[in-house]
């Protein structure tokens, strides 16, 4: 049986498409939908390691007022984290490089021990 319903949804804010839009800015309200998402929204994570319900997300004009004016506690608490996190990541990048360089190096070793051996 066909059937045609009319539904209410929560709309994007930012393209006319129809897709239900699931993302919302926490300062002015504004949706986004999965694709609008992606451009127009930036995410702060609540946890180095993890991403969840947690976690902040602001259009990119409130992150810019935000970030300027610096007077939005939860805000300035993701920013703290980001840059913990960027901070991490700084100096981490460079000991991944040289550990993989040197694991490589007991492979290409252990490899020619064995190759002469026979
Ligand atoms: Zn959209
Ligand atoms: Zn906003």
């Amino acid at each position: 049986m066909k059937k045609t319903i009319t539904k209410e949804i929560e709309a994007c804010d930012f393209c006319s498409g129809d897709k239900e839009a699931y993302h919302t800015c926490m300062k002015c309200g504004k949706k986004a939908c999965y694709n609008c998402n992606e451009h127009k929204f930036k995410k702060l994570k609540h946890a180095v390691n993890f991403q969840g319900s947690m976690d902040g997300t602001y259009c990119h004009n409130c992150f810019s007022e935000l970030l300027e004016s610096k007077d939005n506690e939860l805000f300035n608490a993701y920013l703290k984290l980001q840059s913990l996190i960027e901070e991490y990541n700084t100096f981490y990048s460079p000991w991944k490089t040289r550990s993989r360089r040197a694991e490589r190096d007991i492979e290409f070793i252990w490899n020619n021990r064995k190759n002469s051996t026979n």
